[in-house]
């Protein structure tokens, strides 16, 4: 289990003051110029040996990332922006830090925007976030007033802004460049890639998109040193890691834990066990909503860390939002409403993610009642693949992998309920 001197996010439950004199005393802001002092390359190397995978679900090397943007400008600004829209269902770890631990986004950003030649970041917060929005802005004012943003930053000598933006509710703001066109003040729709926003991004310059916990542990890593965070997790799986449990377990919690963590010691040491026991484990969505679901007999050793829920078990760590659902659950139910939710949170500008969403929500209308064939299912599976990979931004991947994980993982129950409903039929004509 991780060690309480270990933990980056020192007041992730609100228990001690979130403002900037209670962050000092927590050790943030300790020594933020001569971080910066040693230079924008010095900082993407570190960060590259520290093994940072991005927080927000795709886990790709944060160090790596930063080495992309351009190291002499061209005469277009540089930006940072900070995805903070959090909106994929089970996922709530985003929120935690931005109420409660804020300074460490707000250094993490003016780190990370110089080691980005970036003068100005923006967090782009999701709409129905409005107490993290107001704790979020009360810490900007605060380092504004500190003199840790604005003109010669930290007495770094890098002048650098911050602003929030507020968004208004839409799941596919969190997609990158749907975010970055939402920003613009445009509608929040993907744009075909390339160019990757490193090279035309916001306004058409140069941008990075980071999701919130992966910029606010930056700091602790460059203090702390790369080593310290590398020692956590396999390789290629570093660090701490923010785990959000929610659904079925006796104490549904966020937890800072070390990476590579087996499910079972995550769940039996935060989550006070599955209710019911362990017997009574069903199935497990271990990474946000948009990952496969996994049977609970492969999910009791799972190591939870990228590429083991990948390679293994053929899911994904996303968010590390793990959802857990014991027997009482309907899974074909349970997958259905994820169905719908996409179906509603599609931008409409692709035919397969618009009408394959709605298309793969109706068969899973009839999937939930029995009232289908068993040939469909086969049917809706090739749906699933004629979607996956074949649109513009990854919503239509995240619609479809659900529907693969419980065709996969509980073909059994689906055709039962059909077999049982046409029997219900039949019985019901003969009376
Ligand atoms: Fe829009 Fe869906 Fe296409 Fe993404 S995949 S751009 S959400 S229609």
């Amino acid at each position: 289990m991780l060690q309480d001197k270990d933990r980056i996010f020192t007041n992730l439950y609100g228990m001690h003051e979130r403002t900037l004199a209670g962050a000092k005393q927590r050790g943030h802001w300790d020594g933020t110029a001569g971080i910066i002092k040693k230079g924008r390359e010095w900082i993407v190397e570190q960060m590259k040996a520290s093994g940072l995978r991005g927080r927000g679900g795709a886990g790709f090397p944060t160090g790596l990332k930063w080495s992309f943007m351009p190291k002499e400008s061209d005469g277009r600004p540089a930006y940072l922006v900070i995805n903070a829209d959090e909106s994929e269902p089970g996922t709530c770890k985003d929120r935690e830090i931005m109420r409660h631990d804020p300074h460490t986004l707000i250094e993490g950003a003016l780190i990370a925007s110089f080691a980005m030649g970036a003068n100005t970041a923006y967090i782009y917060i999701r709409g129905e976030f409005i107490r993290e929005r107001e704790a979020l802005q009360a810490a900007i004012d605060e380092a504004y007033d500190a003199g840790l943003l604005g003109k010669n930053a930290a007495k770094s000598g890098w002048d650098f802004d911050l602003f929030l933006h507020h968004g208004a509710g839409a799941y596919i703001c969190g997609e990158e460049t749907a975010l970055i066109e939402s920003l613009e003040g445009k509608k929040g729709m993907p744009r075909m890639k390339p160019p990757f926003p490193a090279g035309a991004g916001l306004y058409g310059c140069p941008t990075t998109v980071n999701n919130v916990e992966s910029i606010a542990v930056v700091p602790t890593i460059l203090r702390r040193g790369p080593d310290w965070f590398a020692g956590f997790g396999r390789p290629n799986n570093a660090g701490t890691k923010l785990f959000g449990i929610s659904g079925h377990v006796n104490n549904p919690c966020v937890v800072e834990e070390a990476m590579s963590i087996s499910f079972e010691e995550l769940i039996e040491k935060h989550c006070g066990g599955i209710r019911g026991g362990w017997d009574n484990l069903k199935a497990v969505i271990p990474g946000g909503s948009s990952v496969p679901c996994v049977r609970a007999e492969n999910m009791r050793d799972a190591i939870m860390d990228f590429d083991y829920l990948r390679g293994e078990l053929g899911s994904g760590l996303g968010t590390a939002a793990v959802i857990v659902m014991d027997q009482s659950t309907d899974i074909i139910k349970a997958i259905w409403r994820l169905s719908k939710f996409y179906k509603h949170e599609s931008c409409g500008q692709c035919t397969p993610c618009r009408e394959g969403t709605g298309w793969m929500m109706r068969v899973m209308d009839r999937l939930v009642k029995g009232e289908a064939d068993v040939e469909e299912i086969d049917m809706l599976w090739d749906v699933t693949k004629q979607v996956e990979g074949h649109t513009i931004c990854a919503l239509g991947d995240a619609a479809a992998w659900p529907i693969q994980g419980l065709i996969r993982n509980f073909r059994d129950e689906i055709e039962d309920r059909i077999r049982v409903n046409k029997q219900g039929k039949v019985s019901i004509a003969a009376e």
